[in-house]
């Protein structure tokens, strides 16, 4: 895709804003991109539709083309995405025994990822586990898992020739129970394709187990195909989230991003290969790079964008040292300060200074007294807020009030503000300037 874009984009090299046809000619390249990455079609066309919304009107950064800030936009809304409310949650496993019931179709990796959620549970959390296999559909299932088993040194149910699966749910429950484990794993058997038999059998198996988590184990090369197989666990089965088996292999993710789209569930784990530790949690930023293959334009934007920032405290040193700090470069320092976090966020970064952070609260000192000096610079005119000094009692009293606010304040701002201006102009002899400007950026 950078190649491509590349092509593209020379041609739209001006600056500003991303008009309306710059944004269109970027994201037609994007749309096919997402298609060759196997997200669904009406899955992209929503996407870029609301990417286009996004993009008509944002900035373009000096030094990077707007095709590239069109797709660091797709990049951050991809991610946004992914990701849904938040990062990939842990496995809820708080009841003991947490029984977690794994469902897909067959062949898509139950069994291994099965194995490989226990062993994880086993070693990062300590969790005593127990394997069931419900799968008497293919021959040597259940001693398949029951080898994982013994390789991970987690227990499986002794096996029992001729019970159903909703028999051998049962018989995992009560052991799970007696043998005081933690967490007790179904795993279930597949189909090639969804039928009604398999369905009914899960969802008996769900109504004896009461699963705590039941989750959607889907082939990640499959695609389009994977977010018809999760739509319709969903309404069938009903799942809590899903794990994206060969995600080591080169499909490109697509189905990620439909699956997340459409059935609105969390991708909560990702299969890496046929080891037992080749299992991650699912990392969206890692993901919407694999769908647009191109970490690296998303990382030169970035780069770009701190280039920006620097020049601009390099233009500002330059003002200060000669003495020059108006409004506008107060305003400029005071929406720097709330984009860090505000006065909180930046007294935490000082060493020391948490033990204040308190003192500073009830000394008023905090983000909406920077909204509030932010408001009162805003209602200057141009002219006031380049040449601070004109301003008298009439023009004072018709600042605060168009900020809503009182004269007083207005008095503490221009005095704040007298006092940086001397201490810019002193300190603008030495050189420690634009050091000290570049950290606060
Ligand atoms: P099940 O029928 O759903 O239980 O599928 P299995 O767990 O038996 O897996 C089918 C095949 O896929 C096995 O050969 C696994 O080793 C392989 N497999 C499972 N997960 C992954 C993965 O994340 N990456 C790769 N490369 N292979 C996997
Ligand atoms: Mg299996």
């Amino acid at each position: 895709l950078s190649e491509r874009l590349g092509g593209v984009f020379d041609r739209l090299t001006k600056q500003g804003a991303l008009s309306e046809a710059d944004v269109i000619t970027a994201l037609r390249e994007v749309r096919v991109a997402l298609l060759e990455a196997d997200v669904s079609l009406p899955v992209a066309r929503d996407f870029i539709k609301r990417v286009q919304e996004k993009a008509t009107g944002s900035a373009v950064t000096k030094s990077i083309t707007p095709g590239q800030m069109v797709v660091k936009i797709v990049h951050d809304e991809l991610i946004r995405v992914l990701q849904g409310d938040g990062p990939a949650d842990a496995l809820k496993i708080d009841n003991s025994p947490a029984t977690i019931l794994m469902v897909g179709l067959q062949g898509s990796g139950k069994t291994t990822t099965t194995a490989k959620l226990a062993k994880r549970l086993k070693e990062k959390n300590g969790k005593r586990v127990l394997l069931a296999s419900l799968d008497t559909q293919r021959p040597a299932a259940m001693e398949q898992l029951a080898i994982l088993g013994t390789q991970i040194g987690v227990d499986s149910l002794p096996i029992v020739k001729g019970e159903s699966a909703v028999q051998i749910a049962k018989r995992a429950k009560t052991q799970a129970s007696l043998g005081g484990y933690d967490v007790l794993f179904l795993d279930t058997a597949g189909r090639l394709h969804i039928d009604e038999v398999l369905m009914d059998e899960i969802q008996a198996v769900r109504d004896i187990a009461a699963p705590r988590e039941t989750l959607l184990v889907v082939d990640g090369l499959t695609g389009q195909d994977a977010v018809n197989v999760a739509t319709e666990f969903e309404a069938q089965v009903g799942i809590s989230g899903v794990v994206l088996t060969r995600m080591d292999g080169d499909g490109r993710g697509g189905a990620a991003l439909s699956m997340r789209a459409v059935t609105g569930k969390p991708i909560r784990f990702v299969g890496l290969g046929e080891k037992m530790d080749a299992i991650e949690v699912f990392d969206a930023e890692r993901v919407a790079g694999r769908i647009l293959g191109m970490g690296d334009i998303v990382a030169l934007v970035e780069k770009a964008q701190e280039t920006f920032e620097a020049e601009q405290a390099e233009r500002m040193a330059r003002r200060f040292s000669k003495g020059l700090f108006n409004m506008n470069d107060l305003k400029m320092q005071l929406d720097q300060m709330l984009k860090m976090g505000g006065m909180q966020g930046l007294m935490g970064m000082l060493p020391g200074m948490a033990k204040h952070q308190a003192a500073a609260a009830e000394a008023g000192l905090d983000d909406k007294m920077l909204r509030r000096q932010i408001a009162l610079i805003n209602s200057m005119t141009k002219k006031e807020r380049a040449n601070p000094d004109l301003l008298q009692a009439s023009r004072k009293k018709r600042i605060a009030q168009g900020a809503g606010l009182e004269v007083q304040e207005l008095n503490r701002l221009l005095k704040q503000h007298k006092q940086m201006a001397d201490m810019m102009k002193k300190m603008g002899k030495g050189g420690m300037m634009k050091n000290m400007i570049r950290q606060f950026m």
